[in-house]
């Protein structure tokens, strides 16, 4: 693909950005004492640090200066590498291939230099150069390859619409529009354990604020936030070109899915796991369409041969118009495979995601607080979610591989095999 208006800069394609963690939607106020705070809503008695928990502001003021960098990261990068154009390069090893988006002079040919003297909000660029970026990343705490987009609105550059509602970077008319579709949705499909809803989104406690895809790893290098930008670059361009889904195809079909530690009984299904999006969403219905192309493309009746895969995509696009009637269409009915799970994610923390089972649609997933979860662990209230993640309980986690699944084996994969479960993790 070239000629595309956009830069970049070779880092050192997915050796600096294999070991991706995906950490918990983080709240570290969890760890305060509420006591004595006006910050309501969030449970009682947080954590044993005896810190007082920090008020919304004191929250909002640390979240937003953090998207706040990271647009402003996005942005330079933007306009400091514009111009260059992107391909892709393989490489082989057996039956196995790596896939990389190369970036080149779209003048001479040539791969592009770096520009390290380009200067980021944090410092300037890494000097560790390469010319290219891994199409896909590997995610240590699921154990499973992945696809990687910038998080956040458009607003910041990221590929998710539906976080218009509930990041402080949002246009604030905007982010109030939005955030009463949110609402909206989540009052008419509300289950039946659901507690009331707040009048707004609170920005305090929404997980778009606290996204762990702009922070930590994903805004403090500049090599992450650099291929995320060119990935999503390159798919839109592929997109248009026609390649994104030959390409995604093949990339899926033979990257590494390092079996040899997965668990036996996952093993001994033939089915293998992908993560759609460790980090972005289904950003429009034509990249949609185009991910449901690759994940029939290896249903367990696939006519080309292919090894299964069960793709999961947690998503937030339930809250754009016509979003749940078109995931309905196109991966429900005679047009379900059974392997594209689509889980609808909750809005905020503590909150009931939306009910919209059936169809082309997965049960939800939501965050709750620990004291919040284990009330219902304990069957104290109402069950808001059937199966607690246990990743984070596995010694040296977390991992899917090493955690307890709701049948109490070791190795869980219930995000992709229990689809009817709504399947909850625990802020930390
Ligand atoms: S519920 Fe199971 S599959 Fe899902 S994230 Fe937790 S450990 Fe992994």
């Amino acid at each position: 693909v070239a000629s595309i208006n956009f830069g970049l800069d070779p880092r050192e394609g997915d050796e600096t950005l294999k070991d991706r963690d995906l950490p918990s939607e983080d709240a570290e106020y969890f760890e305060c004492r509420a006591e004595g705070t006006a910050f309501a809503g969030l449970g009682d008695g947080l954590g044993a640090g005896g810190k007082q928990c920090k008020t919304p502001q004191q929250i909002l003021n640390g979240t937003h200066a953090n998207l706040l960098r990271l647009a402003t990261a996005r942005q330079t990068i933007l306009e400091a590498t514009s111009g260059l154009g992107l391909r892709i390069a393989v490489e082989t090893k057996g039956r196995k291939a790596k896939y990389f988006i190369e970036y080149f002079d779209p003048q001479t040919g040539r791969l592009a230099e770096v520009e390290q003297s380009v200067g980021l909000p944090w410092g300037l660029l890494p000097p560790s150069a390469a010319k290219r970026v891994g199409l896909l990343t590997w995610t240590s705490k699921m154990g499973t390859p992945s696809f990687s987009l910038p998080a956040g609105p458009a607003a910041s550059g990221g590929a998710c619409p539906s976080a218009a509602g509930g990041q402080s970077i949002e246009e604030p008319r905007a982010r109030e529009i939005f955030g009463k579709r949110v609402l909206q949705v989540l009052a008419e499909r509300a289950p039946p354990a659901a507690t009331p809803l707040p009048a707004t989104v609170e920005l305090s406690t929404a997980v778009c604020e606290h996204c762990y895809a702009t922070t930590g790893n994903y805004s403090m290098y500049a090599a992450m936030v650099m291929q995320q930008l060119i990935t999503f670059a390159w798919t839109k361009a592929a997109l248009e070109h026609g390649d994104f889904v030959p390409i995604m195809i093949d990339a899926i079909n033979r990257t590494d899915y390092k079996l040899k530690h997965e668990p036996a009984k996952w093993l001994a299904t033939g089915w293998r796991f992908f993560r759609v999006h460790d980090s972005g969403d289904f950003f429009s219905k034509e990249y949609f369409r185009a991910w449901k192309a690759i994940t029939d493309a290896f249903a367990s009746d696939n006519p080309y041969g292919h090894a299964p895969i069960m793709f999961w995509a947690p998503t937030r696009m339930w809250a754009m118009p016509g979003w749940i009637e078109f995931v309905n269409e196109a991966n429900g009915g005679a047009n379900s495979k059974g392997n594209f799970v689509i889980r609808p994610s909750a809005y905020s923390l503590d909150q009931h995601a939306p009910d919209v089972k059936g169809g082309g649609w997965a049960a939800g997933s939501t965050v709750f607080a620990p004291s919040a979860a284990d009330r219902v662990v304990a069957c104290e209230v109402p069950p808001t979610f059937d199966w607690d993640c246990q990743a984070y309980a596995v010694k040296n986690g977390p991992t899917c591989r090493g955690a307890a699944d709701p049948t109490g084996a070791t190795g869980c994969r219930a995000c992709w095999a229990a689809a009817d479960a709504v399947v909850n993790y625990r802020a930390h």
